[in-house]
């Protein structure tokens, strides 16, 4: 008992020392730089830049120059072949992180050590903290669909796997999760197997036999909760039938995974009758999630730019729980926590944690072009966009994430900045510039007309198409049934009017730009994707759909061209 009070997490704590570190913002900034250059100072990469111990921030910006991954590129590979010395950190680096890499197309390699594990658990606890005071939650379970990565060594003998592996196999993630009141209702055995289908399954059965205790429902990205209820339609008769039974379904194969199942499942016909009938009363599956897991508090996971999409259907399968986003960050670091959860995903905005990194901001001109010096964190304005540059304390030197942020507002003298895209996310052919969200609205507008056919747009990408003269934009929709011609006629001119944008309006009237073409995929081809990069060494729990392909993209444009069921070209300028 003793224990389980001192482990207990005590949020007004955590909220007082992020409200003191929030006032302190522009000191914390200088502290935190300086800890992390004299850490490093000494490393191969910081005294070729000529820095030689300096250690405040008008010399850093002077001597070490804004990097994007490529340049930082030689200098980890040498890390992961096991060189020994000192080159981008002071101490060894023994762990590899793999970004999900949805964007370029194959997984970065990123440094990662202990300090990333502590600042995401310093993240972790400060929005818990804020979420509990408006959503307390008593002990119990959460169900969560996590998912590991293919663990591997690299040539140098260092651990790789994406970071979320790495945050999950971490003692003190489950320590955390205990103090936090929500320990995954899964097995170890569940969340680590080496088959991501198996471990869906059974993440959904284990959540059936706790569905008393389960409080929270969450992912790292919301697509994982959406995927997984869109599979509980399909496969809900067989878990039923396991918890009747007593016995794991003989599509799960793995003994490890098996084993530890088997300590869990006991034959309950009365459990079983009552989630068929549960089942049996939904309409649409509409509200099933509070309907399976009643005394859930709230749906969790990070709902915010790409993950945008989903949340009509979270919406639907939550029925009114509240859907609460989750912080921002990537593999290279944390950034900021949602220290206000009351928010609808689409305004949540993110406080930046400044003593986990030190960090810049590229102001970004009304055209999307970058003008002149970064500027700090605290002198930032409200209303302006900026691409992030982060310098954290596992070897990146003003690193170009490659996100653009709008500051939306300060809490205390941090700024609260809102997730507008990826920077190299755009569609652009001539003098026109479409983001990710304006992609997004599109889709939504144009999907509204098949919502009348009782269909749905089930995920999407997008690619430039320069074979054709002019170039035009495609866009890919995979939907949930078969729809009418003069419909997908209809959806793809709604598609191509609502880009709004003057340079594409301008450009689509001069016939710069060629006709919008929407594609119809099957069935599943969003999956095969999400499969190709779960074998490159990816994690489901990262995964992003890659809302536009590059060229670079080279196999997902292949999966995508070979399942194009159906053209439509707009004729609506
Ligand atoms: P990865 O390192 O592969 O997990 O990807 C990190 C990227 O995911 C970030 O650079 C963002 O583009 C995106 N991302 C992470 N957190 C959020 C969030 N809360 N909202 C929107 N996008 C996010």
């Amino acid at each position: 008992m003793l224990d389980i009070l001192e482990e207990r997490l005590v949020p007004e704590a955590v909220i007082d020392e992020f409200e003191a570190l929030s006032k302190d913002a522009g000191r914390v900034q200088i502290e935190t730089l300086k800890k992390i250059l004299e850490q490093n100072g000494e490393t191969e990469y910081l005294l070729r830049c000529g820095l030689n111990g300096r250690t405040d921030s008008d010399s850093y910006k002077t001597f070490v120059p804004l990097v994007t991954h490529k340049d930082l590129e030689p200098y980890i590979h040498r890390i992961a072949d096991g060189e020994k010395s000192s080159i981008l950190t002071g101490k060894p680096i023994t762990t590899i992180s793999l970004s999900s890499g949805t964007t370029q197309g194959k997984p970065k390699f990123v440094p990662f050590n202990d300090e990333l594990i502590e600042s995401t658990m310093q993240i972790y606890k400060t929005s818990f903290a804020y979420r509990n005071r408006e959503y307390p939650i008593g002990n119990g379970k959460a169900l969560q669909f996590i998912y590991s990565s293919k663990q591997f060594k690299t040539k140098g003998g260092l651990s790789a796997g994406t970071a979320t592996t790495n945050i999950y196999r971490n003692a003190e993630f489950k320590k955390t999760m205990r103090a936090m009141q929500t320990p995954c209702c899964s097995p170890d055995e569940v969340i680590f197997s080496p088959s991501f289908n198996q471990s869906l399954y059974c993440h959904l059965l284990c959540g059936l036999i706790f569905r008393d205790e389960i409080q929270v429902v969450s992912s790292t990205f919301a697509h994982s909760i959406v995927h997984a209820f869109r599979t509980f339609e399909q496969i809900w008769e067989e878990l039923v039938n396991d918890i009747r039974e007593g016995v794991l379904s003989s599509h799960i194969t793995l003994p490890s995974v098996r084993r530890a199942m088997a300590d869990l499942l006991r034959p309950d016909p009365e459990l079983a009758d009552t989630i068929y009938n549960k089942i049996s009363g939904l309409s649409n599956w509409y509200g099933i999630i509070p309907e399976l897991f009643p005394n859930t508090k709230y749906i969790y996971g990070i709902m915010t730019g790409s993950m945008e999409p989903y949340l009509k259907k979270l919406r639907h399968y939550g029925g009114g729980l509240p859907l609460l986003s989750a912080d921002y960050g990537s593999s290279e670091g944390w950034i900021g926590a949602n220290v206000n959860p009351k928010l609808p995903p689409e305004l949540v905005t993110f406080a930046v944690l400044p003593n986990i990194g030190y960090f810049e901001f590229l102001p970004l001109r009304e055209d999307g072009k970058h003008e002149a010096q970064p500027v700090g964190l605290t002198e930032v304005k409200v209303g302006e966009e900026y691409e992030i540059i982060v310098t954290n304390f596992a070897g990146l030197y003003r690193y170009r994430l490659g996100d653009v942020v709008k500051v939306k507002g300060f809490h205390n003298s941090t700024p609260e900045l809102q997730f507008i895209c990826r920077s190299n996310l755009l569609l652009n052919i001539n003098i026109d510039k479409n983001t990710e969200k304006d992609l997004q609205l599109a889709v939504e507008e144009a999907s509204k007309l098949l919502a009348e056919e009782k269909l749905e747009v089930v995920d999407f990408t997008s690619q430039v198409d320069l074979s054709t003269e002019p170039g035009h934009y495609v866009i890919f929709w995979e939907i949930s049934g078969k729809a009418k011609d003069e419909i997908m006629d209809e959806c793809c001119n709604c598609m191509d009017m609502s880009f709004v944008d003057a340079g594409y309006v301008g450009s689509r009237k001069a016939n710069a730009i060629g006709a919008l073409e929407l594609r119809i995929l099957k069935k599943g081809t969003f999956r095969k994707i999400m499969d190709h990069f779960v074998k490159l060494g990816g994690a489901v729990s990262q995964f992003k759909t890659p809302r536009c392909v590059g060229p670079a993209n080279n196999t997902v444009l292949q999966i995508l061209s070979s399942n194009v069921v159906k053209r439509y070209f707009s004729t609506a300028y």
